[in-house]
């Protein structure tokens, strides 16, 4: 017997790879700072699970497999009231996370072998999503010294061929925290339009845009409405990413219908988490404002640290909870194993993601990593002064 190519080619996740040896440094005794996934430790706001200690239904039924109404509506009171947007209820598929919404759009878009564009360094995930339909992920390779810049008609040209059905844009980014602007999104869609693709916008991180700058969505503009597919999530921009919440979103009827007979393959997603979620989307404004003020000072000690190290390459990343940096070593997961497994400096060390996974193309990402700030300015600020030694502590021992 024999498992199909498609899983027999497929790799698992590099970012949750060197949990174990971090759980081997806390049994000897270390306190490891984890930076290496994005998992938030803010509050989820406490009308969650009020509104899931209201609901008064004796049976947790099956919902309707696009999503309850109390949901899609408070789905679409929020992209109005914050972005303007004018969706309606048959426009939204709710999903099981943002992931779901991905698979979906995946299986309904790609025959097998047929392509989506995206710019590595990219969220590893996407591999999965891709693979399962046997797909083809086409990279676009950015650069650190460019701070991942891929917004340019040139590149994302050279990366479409006659196979290509997809542009997959992740603003702002994960691993990058790049952000595309609005005039970004306006070429984006000139080219989607010019080659006939679709553009699926994974919009999970829509609101954590820094210095000031106004947060943006692909839904905002009108004349790629047809070709144009939102990820949405309740799991970073609320802090809830166990409540597996989300949605596709598309002004598109016939893709609306595929997504459809897809879900109700599935029956629908969990009606309780739904109900909590419906109270996220229709919470003040304010929340965010708080919660990005947070990112923001935890992202600005971060950063003030880590450039303290000699030779590091980093921009100071406009968005997102990540940022990716060069580091004057070798080998990062060299740099990593001995991180987790010879270093320590009063007992603590750090964890980043090794930058590797998030390229499509091997050989790139050798001496990058990820990190995400997702821990208070101080906590951050120590972790990446544990990096600067290590850095030194590395070299030395080399
Ligand atoms: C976290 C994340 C997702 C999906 O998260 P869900 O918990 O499934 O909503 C999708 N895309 C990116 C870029 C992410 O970082």
């Amino acid at each position: 017997m024999e498992v199909s190519k498609r899983c027999a080619v497929m790799q698992f996740s590099p970012i949750r790879r060197f949990n174990t040896f971090a759980f081997e440094a806390e049994e000897q005794g270390k306190k490891v700072y984890r930076l290496n996934i994005g998992q938030p430790d803010i509050e989820t706001p406490p009308c969650f699970k009020e509104a899931i200690n209201n609901y008064e239904q004796k049976v947790i039924a099956y919902a309707e497999s696009g999503g309850v109404n109390e949901l899609l509506d408070a789905m679409i009171y929020y992209m109005k009231r914050d972005f303007g947007m004018e969706y309606e209820r048959k426009d939204i598929l709710v999903t099981n996370g943002g992931s779901e919404a991905l698979i979906l759009a995946f299986t309904a878009l790609l025959n097998p072998g047929e392509e989506a564009i995206i710019a590595e360094p990219f969220y590893t995930n996407y591999n999965t999503f891709c693979n399962e339909v046997s797909g083809v992920l086409k990279p676009i390779t950015t650069n650190a010294e460019d701070g991942y810049n891929w917004a340019k008609r040139d590149l994302i040209e050279a990366a479409i061929t006659d196979k290509t059905k997809i542009i997959c844009c992740l603003s702002p980014g994960n691993p990058t925290g790049r952000v595309l602007t609005l005039e970004d999104m306006k070429l984006i869609g000139e080219i989607a339009k010019e080659h006939d693709l679709w553009i699926l916008s994974d919009e999970v991180y829509r609101e954590f845009v820094y210095d000031g700058a106004e947060a943006h969505s692909f839904g905002q503009l009108d004349d790629i409405a047809d070709r144009v597919i939102l990820v949405d999530s309740v799991s970073k921009r609320w802090s809830a990413c166990g409540a597996r919440i989300g949605a596709a979103i598309s002004k598109n009827k016939e893709f609306m219908e595929a997504l459809l007979k897809l879900a109700q393959g599935r029956l629908c997603v969990p009606t309780l988490e739904q109900i909590g979620a419906a109270a996220l989307y229709r919470m003040d404004k304010s929340y965010y404002d708080a919660a990005k003020a947070e990112y923001e000072a935890r992202r600005d000690a971060a950063y003030d640290e880590i450039s303290k190290i000699p030779g590091v390459v980093c921009q100071k990343p406009a968005g997102s909870f990540y940022m990716m940096c060069k580091l004057p070593v070798d080998n990062i997961e060299d740099f990593l194993m001995f991180m987790l497994k010879e270093f320590d400096d009063n007992g603590e060390t750090a964890m980043f993601a090794p930058a590797p996974g998030f390229y499509a193309t091997k050989g790139l990402g050798g001496n990058e990593m990820r990190i995400a700030y997702v821990l208070s300015p101080d906590k951050m600020r120590r972790a990446c002064e544990l990096i600067k030694l290590g850095v030194a502590a590395y070299n030395a021992s080399k």
